[in-house]
């Protein structure tokens, strides 16, 4: 009796994943991998490389890359301190650690810009709610090391074609331009100025923020405050020449190429890291009654983070990140298939123990010639294996019995008409190949 009450103590008492966090799997595993695989071609043909950065990283690449006074750093990083006494984080996004990899493997001495694609879960504590997990996967394309105006629109186009080819219409992008370490200072002092003179009226949160980050006011989400936003200052009106210039270039590279665009004086987007030009990519707004369009990729360039994070030079850099998860949750998503998955051509049906035995031989012959079969081995009665092929549509089934066993043949049966044909096994893949 003891014995099984220590049993029990030892049991979990709650078998379920974490809050905001889920397992992935059947349709919308195959969602996100389909999602994963057209994304990739895409950015292959653009020009972008693959990277993989591991999920843990010292935690000072976000507290210095994507700074402090943003929601990221002081609220929603999963930390943990490791026996030795490092201080690690699990991303809360992409770009630090690939500026942290870029610099780590000198790639400032490859044939410069540098551009590559990543992705992968990221880990926010958030609070959970539509299209808001704690973790969640994010696709990245970066160009590292060229200022030019040309690499945010080709940044801007290859974004808006991976989501054009997952389905997705009539998109528009946010953008704006935040200026450099010339002009930003100017801007950032008329804009405090600015809350300054609003001080009574703008919400606890964001008196703090005007302490720390006084940028993050911009996209502040209180009510209060979003008024009073409406007539602050614009950054593009305080940009200096050259990057009033850049900025002008980015927009005619998009109206060239069609894209179109909204100029949101407002955008600053959640990291601290960026300099000049920020965009963001809304969903449709008719998308869901009555909710408010999600974002569904963001982006821009960042100059400064490679500086932060300990390149004694300035690494120029710009990319964006797409949610996957919003994404393939949308209504147009096209439901793209991943190519691993083939729909089934033949069913294997096998009766008696010396068909059994042999079983897997025979599904080998056909696994190595390329050719999708659905089967259930573990089930013994012809009536149940031939209910689950015609529950799944498989247009053949494959009878493998004690006869076909013993003298090396398979009965071919056309699941439309129910007629068979025995054929040896010599000679199934040729026979298979015949049919339509
Ligand atoms: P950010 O790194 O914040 O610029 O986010 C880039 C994109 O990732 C956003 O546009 C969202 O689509 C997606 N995203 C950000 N946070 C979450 C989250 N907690 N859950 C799901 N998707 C997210």
């Amino acid at each position: 009796m003891k014995k099984i009450k220590k049993e029990n103590k030892n049991k979990m008492s709650n078998v379920s994943s974490l809050k905001g966090m889920r397992d992935l799997m059947n349709e919308e595993y195959y969602s996100f991998q389909g999602f994963f695989e057209k994304a990739q071609e895409v950015a292959v043909y653009y020009g972008f490389k693959p990277i993989e950065t591991p999920m843990l990283e010292h935690e000072e690449i976000f507290t210095t890359g994507i700074g402090e006074g943003t929601d990221i750093v002081d609220k929603e990083m999963y930390t943990l301190k490791t026996k030795g006494g490092d201080r690690l984080a699990l991303r809360p996004e992409h770009t630090a650690p690939l500026m942290r990899a870029y610099i780590e493997h000198g790639m400032q001495t490859m044939p410069q810009p540098v551009l590559l694609y990543q992705y992968g879960p990221s880990f926010r504590h958030d609070k959970p709610q539509r299209g808001r997990y704690r973790q969640f996967w994010q696709f990245d394309a970066d160009a590292l090391g060229s200022d030019k105006s040309i690499m945010d629109a080709l940044v801007i186009k290859t974004c808006v074609s991976i989501l054009e080819e997952a389905g997705a219409e009539n998109l528009s992008i946010d953008i704006n331009s935040i200026g450099d370490k010339e002009c930003r200072n100017g801007y950032i002092r008329e804009l405090t100025n600015y809350y300054k003179k609003n001080l009574k009226d703008l919400p606890a949160v964001d008196r703090e923020r005007l302490k720390v980050n006084p940028l993050r006011i911009l996209d502040s989400k209180e009510e209060k405050t979003i008024a009073i936003n409406e007539k602050a200052p614009d950054s593009v009106s305080f940009l200096c020449p050259s990057c009033k210039k850049h900025f002008k270039e980015v927009l005619e590279y998009l109206g060239e190429m069609n894209i179109e665009f909204n100029l949101n004086k407002n955008l600053v987007r959640g990291l601290s890291y960026y300099t000049r030009t920020v965009f963001e990519i809304l969903g449709q707004k008719n998308e869901e009654e009555g909710n408010a369009p999600m974002a569904l990729a963001g982006g821009g360039r960042y100059d400064y983070l490679g500086r932060q994070i300990g390149s004694k030079k300035d690494i120029p850099g710009v990319g964006f990140s797409i949610g996957v998860d919003r994404i393939v949750a949308s209504p147009w998503y096209k439901k793209l298939a991943p190519r691993i998955l083939k729909k089934p051509k033949i069913y294997f049906i096998q009766l008696g123990s010396e068909a059994k035995l042999k079983s897997l031989n025979v599904i080998e012959v056909l696994r190595k010639a390329h050719i999708p079969i659905a089967q259930s081995l573990s089930k013994d009665s012809l009536g149940s294996q031939l209910g689950i092929a015609e529950k799944l549509g498989v247009p053949y089934a494959l009878i493998f019995g004690v006869k076909e066993a013993l003298d090396n043949s398979v009965i071919v049966r056309d699941m439309s008409n129910r007629s068979q044909e025995t054929v040896k096994l010599a000679k199934l893949l040729e026979y298979l190949k015949e049919l339509k």
